[in-house]
């Protein structure tokens, strides 16, 4: 699937439709959506759909996506997509040179790590909610994206299954992998309060409220009306 994206994008790229086009998916069929905890080595490298409430956010930090190195003995410049976690250098040049490359530039692009939980009402009796780590970049770490993806936000997520080598303590790999998420697209599933759509009718109402002299106790009682009494906590928190 990333494969055939990246075509996609290089397609509209040439056409000269869109610069530096990305393609977010937005709607997938129900099939492709799985919950965290069902989610197995079978998928790997496949497009996944989750639902979750995200626990942690990092820092937007840049990573290396591309290196451009040059050849000291024929001066043949040479691309390596860095696309693991460690930073690849050539390993030979057409020349036959191996090894000793000089760095030109890098490509970098910002990234942010999220940690997704399951939501509480999508487990059954005495589960834990179940967790993965996911990759962000580019425009989805945008600061007025930044915004809707802040631990609490609930929010939907489409991306691809990766596995990511855990690193021993002798500095060696290990022979199990962690599972995480490249994601291709977060969709938020909650409005915040700005963009929060008030008509005209709503505002009439709101307004007339405001006149109402037993508002206050009115908001109140309107706190989880199912639970009974504790008056002062619901006046609390209006
Ligand atoms: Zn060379």
């Amino acid at each position: 699937p990333e494969e055939s994206l990246s075509l996609f994008e290089l397609a509209l790229e040439e056409l000269g439709l869109i610069e530096n086009a990305r393609i977010r998916l937005v709607n997938l069929p129900k099939s492709q959506e799985i919950k965290v905890r069902n989610i197995r080595s079978k998928h790997l490298n496949e497009i996944v759909v989750i639902e979750g409430i995200i626990r942690q956010a990092s820092d937007v930090r840049p990573q290396v996506v591309n290196a451009k190195f040059e050849c000291p003995s024929c001066g043949t410049v040479i691309s390596v997509l860095q696309i693991e976690k460690k930073f690849r250098e050539p390993t030979r040049c057409s020349c036959g040179r191996r090894g000793g490359f000089r760095l030109l530039s890098k490509e970098m692009v910002d990234t942010q790590r999220l940690v997704i939980e399951e939501s509480p009402e999508s487990l059954s009796g005495g589960e834990q909610p179940k967790r993965i780590d996911t990759f962000v970049k580019e425009d989805l770490v945008e600061p007025k994206m930044e915004e809707k993806t802040t631990p609490g936000a609930r929010v939907k997520i489409i991306g691809v299954l990766k596995e990511v080598p855990v690193p021993l303590a002798s500095g060696g790999l290990s022979t199990r992998f962690a599972l995480a998420i490249e994601v291709n697209n977060i969709i938020p599933l909650e409005e915040t309060f700005e963009e929060l759509d008030i008509n005209e009718e709503d505002e009439n109402q709101i307004l007339e409220l405001a006149q109402d002299p037993r508002i206050f106790e009115k908001l109140a009682r309107s706190i989880t009306p199912s639970v009974w009494g504790y008056e002062e906590i619901k006046k609390s928190l209006v």
